[in-house]
């Protein structure tokens, strides 16, 4: 390939070229394209320190990169106009049938989805309502929104930009006991399955023998693939996800996807729309239509060659650390969210002089900087390899290597 800066000094030896760009008064806005100076790196001219994700989709560290597809996407849409209300539309459309649901919309984020779709469960299509919020006093509206103490864990508080009130629970028994004419709402954190007494299954009997209206947050929770439409097919009325993490769309993107009465009602509280709770969710048509995208690559991709590649990468690192003394590795898949093969390393602290928090920060001021999960424990990191672009798990098994090695004490 040849270089940016090779091609302009070949073009700049060509006899012609002056006679075509030198005249500013043929071409004005081609002037100085000639002498167009290289393209700016913002990254570089800030001093942003980039590394190699071996973490996985945190927020802080920017979640994801969205492919090509997604990109030319955004591009692309930049150069038009449209209107936001019929992106939003077509696109939810698209949305819906891909995913098992019978409609959806595009959110700033799956917080956003949150607050949104509960502002339209509180609120209906009733505009008067709409413009309530988040005064629910007086207003008719109901106002309580039953979860499990254990799904109460930092998210559900998204729950509560609606003005609506908490009530936690436990049991069955507690769960029956809190239904009231005042329920507007009954709220699963789909990680937290595990951890509560009461599953999905009897968690939407419960539900719908009320005639409750329910929603499932998935942000993290693919892969797997099919979690996109297994919990609209169980029977949820609404389901909420992130599109920046491994959905790979835009960062602050997400989706609100369930029954079509609700998403509408949904819509009423969210750009272009204002006076009302949710005109600060606003996301643009570029990230609408890349999320879009982002999915339906997401949707397309070869997952069981990529779930083996990263079985690949894992076992690839290692063995590049296997052999030094006092140290142990495992793959280590979480059973919810962020499902995907990591590498567990582990080590014996006489032999070799390290924390977790110590390895993580060697690998972060190593070059190039690496993120791993160094945060979990005084005794391992953990290595992801599902954020990683094509290559890196070499370089990411030669530091670890030269990391452990530096410290055997
Ligand atoms: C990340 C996350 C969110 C928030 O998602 P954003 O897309 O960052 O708005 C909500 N719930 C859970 C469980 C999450 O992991």
């Amino acid at each position: 390939m040849i270089s940016r800066r090779k091609l302009l000094k070949r073009l700049s030896t060509l006899p012609l070229l002056g006679g075509v760009f030198g005249s500013s008064l043929l071409i004005p806005n081609m002037a100085s394209a000639a002498a167009a100076p290289a393209k700016r790196n913002l990254i570089q001219e800030l001093g942003l320190r980039t590394f190699i994700n071996a973490a996985g989709n945190y927020t802080s560290m920017t979640a994801s990169l969205m492919p090509d597809e997604v990109m030319e996407t955004i591009n692309e849409s930049a150069k038009h106009y449209v209107m936001l209300d019929d992106v939003q539309d077509a696109v939810g459309k698209k949305i819906a049938a891909l995913c098992h649901a019978e409609g959806a919309m595009v959110t700033a984020g799956c917080w956003s989805a949150l607050v949104l779709g509960t502002a339209g469960v509180l609120t209906g299509k009733d505009t008067k309502k709409v413009a309530m919020l988040p005064f629910l006093e007086g207003s008719g509206m109901k106002s309580e929104i039953i979860l499990q103490k254990t799904h109460a864990n930092g998210y559900h508080h998204a729950l509560t930009n609606t003005g609506a009130k908490l009530v936690l629970i436990e049991t069955r028994a507690e769960l029956e006991a809190a239904i009231s004419e005042k329920t507007a709402m009954m709220w699963f954190l789909n990680r937290e399955e595990p951890l509560g007494k009461i599953k999905h299954a009897e968690w939407l009997e419960v539900a719908k023998k009320h005639n409750i209206p329910t929603m499932n947050d998935i942000a993290a929770d693919v892969p797997p693939v099919e979690n996109l439409w297994k919990y609209n097919d169980m029977g949820y009325d609404l389901v909420a996800i992130s599109g920046g993490k491994a959905l790979c769309g835009p960062q602050s993107a997400g989706i609100l996807m369930g029954k079509k009465e609700l998403i509408e009602a949904a819509r009423l509280s969210a750009p272009p729309r204002g006076g009302n709770i949710g005109r600060g969710n606003k996301v643009n048509k570029e990230e609408i239509l890349g999320m879009y995208v982002a999915l339906e690559t997401f949707i397309n991709r070869d997952h069981d060659k990529i779930w083996k590649s990263w079985e690949k990468q894992v076992s690839h690192i290692a063995s590049a650390i296997e052999d030094i003394p006092g140290i142990q590795t495992e793959t280590v898949i979480p059973e919810i969210a962020n499902e995907n093969p990591t590498l567990k390393v582990t080590w014996d602290k006489n032999k070799i002089n390290l924390t977790g928090k110590l390895l993580g920060e060697k690998m972060r001021n190593g070059t190039p900087s690496i993120e791993t999960i160094s945060w979990e424990s005084d005794d391992y990191i953990r290595v992801a390899v599902f954020m990683l672009q094509k290559g890196q798990d070499k370089i990411v098994a030669k530091k670890l290597r030269e990391a452990l090695l530096e410290s055997i004490a």
